[in-house]
């Protein structure tokens, strides 16, 4: 994110004075929109949901397939805007952000006629025969976005394609400190053609997040920190507004002494480091089998040594700036916390003597579990890694966590690794892999414990940005379940139940 230089206030907004975090120069000022603004937006967003949701899904995939070729076709301007407010390697801007999103809008038109098909079924039971169920997708209306700074196109991007394509319309806000990675998806979608008011981008802080909140939209999705994602919760219960939370993690990584251990080291450094360590499923506890810890350790300290940080190696460049002066305070603390609580510092350790903001890839050994480094969110490019003496141990170690997102865990034994995997307490996992849960579209997504609420992506992602409306239509007009009430009716009922479910031949029909 973009460094805050300043924040002040002009006729009433509140005003941020950005800088770059790749070389501190300065940026832009934003100023946050105000909850007369916001709710004026809404209002139009209200006004053009109801000819976009009367479109065709195939029209609807036709604009988002557009948006698509935009997206393809302006890429080095949407990288731009996202490593000017960010600092980003390119490669995380053109993978993580602008790759993505192409491909999660590949997915998610091809499932869309599919999973807005109405569902035609026999009601449940015995009514099978007198009543069918008839389930439709229907869209919510306009749907408030909440994204975080660290994938500021992708995450506003995805929940907003997802909802838009079930005949939503969207009222995004990006982080104040990566404004324009947001609200550049509005421009794109313009240019798309994608009529106005469909997707709408909101500039501002948390309480430009609060008035989207309140004003009346029909679902919250928020992507973000965990303390903001309980107030955001609470907001979102007082006016009984439907919300997912995809919150903050403390991914473990598990391995095993029969890893691949050149495997493993690589995977520990990129996904410790990738996004500058700013990736909610990225690694961010390892735990080692004693057996093969010394050489885990020692090749970790090779690779990560031999990093390319720092705009100047430009597409080569292996890792970006940190995005902000706030996260660096973070990363610092955390590490500065390990080495008090005995933890030794292997490689980096120390913010780099550079214009811009930069720390090395980290790697800390003998850490205290206590310490903060193994306990809170620390979101930087720091591997601290922790000898186990057995599978047990590590499990145990990775579950003692508020957080739940993802992890994974290392072995050549598959069907070893899928046993430990059952028993971590997280909202998923990967194998020999590493956590680019997210951007995998139909595996659906979503943290347990303190790391989130609700589910997104998945075959059917898009069914979450509607209302499931079942419509029963029966044949008897209704005088199969009705009055008047006799003993005849009591009896017969009771004689049912005894055939449907204590003869032979009921159980074989009725289950
Ligand atoms: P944050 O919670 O500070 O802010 C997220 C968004 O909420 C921003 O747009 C912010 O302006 C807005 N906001 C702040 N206060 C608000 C309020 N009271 N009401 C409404 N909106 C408000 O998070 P961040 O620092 O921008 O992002 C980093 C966090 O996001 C990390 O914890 C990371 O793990 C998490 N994250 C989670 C996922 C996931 O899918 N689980 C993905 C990416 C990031």
């Amino acid at each position: 994110m973009a460094i805050i230089e300043s924040v002040s206030e002009n006729q009433g907004k509140k005003v941020f004075s950005l800088a770059k975090p790749s070389d501190k120069k300065p940026l832009y000022d934003i100023a946050c929109q105000t909850k007369d603004e916001v709710h004026a937006i809404i209002a139009k967003a209200k006004q053009a949901q109801k000819a976009w949701a009367a479109l065709p899904v195939t029209d609807r995939v036709k604009h988002l397939l557009n948006l698509r070729d935009v997206i393809v076709d302006q890429q080095d301007r949407i990288m731009e805007t996202i490593i000017n407010e960010t600092g980003k390697a390119k490669q995380d801007a053109l993978m993580v952000e602008v790759y993505t999103v192409a491909a999660f809008i590949t997915y998610w038109c091809k499932q869309a006629a599919k999973s807005l098909k109405p569902e035609t079924s026999r009601a449940s039971g015995i009514m099978g025969f007198t009543k069918k169920v008839h389930v439709h997708y229907k869209p919510l209306g306009v749907i408030g976005v909440i994204a975080p700074w660290n994938g500021p196109f992708v995450l506003t991007a995805n929940p907003c394609i997802q909802a838009m394509l079930a005949g939503n319309t969207v009222v995004a806000k990006g982080s104040e400190i990566t404004p324009f990675c947001s609200k550049i998806l509005e421009e794109l979608c313009l240019e798309a053609g994608i009529p106005e008011g469909v997707c709408q981008v909101l500039i501002g802080d948390g309480a430009t997040g609060d008035a989207l909140i309140t004003g009346g939209v029909n679902k919250i999705s928020f992507t973000g920190s965990v303390a903001t994602g309980k107030k955001v919760a609470s907001r979102c219960l007082e006016t009984m507004t439907p919300y997912t939370l995809e919150l903050g993690g403390k991914d473990a990584m598990i391995v095993c002494a029969d890893a691949e251990l050149d495997d493993a080291v690589h995977a520990a450094v990129w996904g410790s480091c990738v996004n500058t360590g700013h990736y909610c499923c990225g690694i961010e506890r390892i735990y080692v089998h004693e057996s093969i810890y010394h050489d885990f350790v020692s090749k970790a300290v090779e690779m990560t040594n031999n990093m390319r940080v720092g705009s100047e190696y430009g597409v080569d460049e292996d890792m970006g700036a940190v995005f902000s002066e706030q996260q660096m305070a973070i990363i610092e603390r955390h590490v500065a916390d390990a080495v008090d609580k005995g933890g030794k510092v292997l490689s980096g350790g120390k913010r780099l003597d550079k214009q811009g903001l930069y720390y090395p890839p980290t790697v800390v050994v003998d850490t205290d579990e206590s310490s903060s480094l193994i306990s809170e969110e620390t979101f930087g490019p720091v591997l601290p890694i922790i000898k186990v003496a057995s599978d047990q141990e590590a499990i145990a170690k990775a579950n003692a966590s508020k957080y739940g997102l993802h992890g994974s865990v290392w072995t050549k034994n598959k069907q070893k690794g899928i046993d430990i995997a059952k028993q971590l307490e997280t909202g998923s996992i990967a194998i020999n892999d590493i956590g680019m849960m997210y951007g995998i579209a139909n595996a659906p997504f979503g943290g347990v414990k303190e790391s989130g609420l609700g589910s997104v992506n998945g075959k059917h992602g898009l069914r979450g940005y509607c209302h499931a409306m079942p419509i029963l239509v029966g044949r008897y007009s209704g005088k199969d379940s009705g009055y008047p009430h006799n003993e005849k009716d009591f009896e017969n009922m009771k004689k049912m139940m005894h055939f449907m479910w204590k003869t032979t031949l009921g159980r074989l029909f009725f289950g």
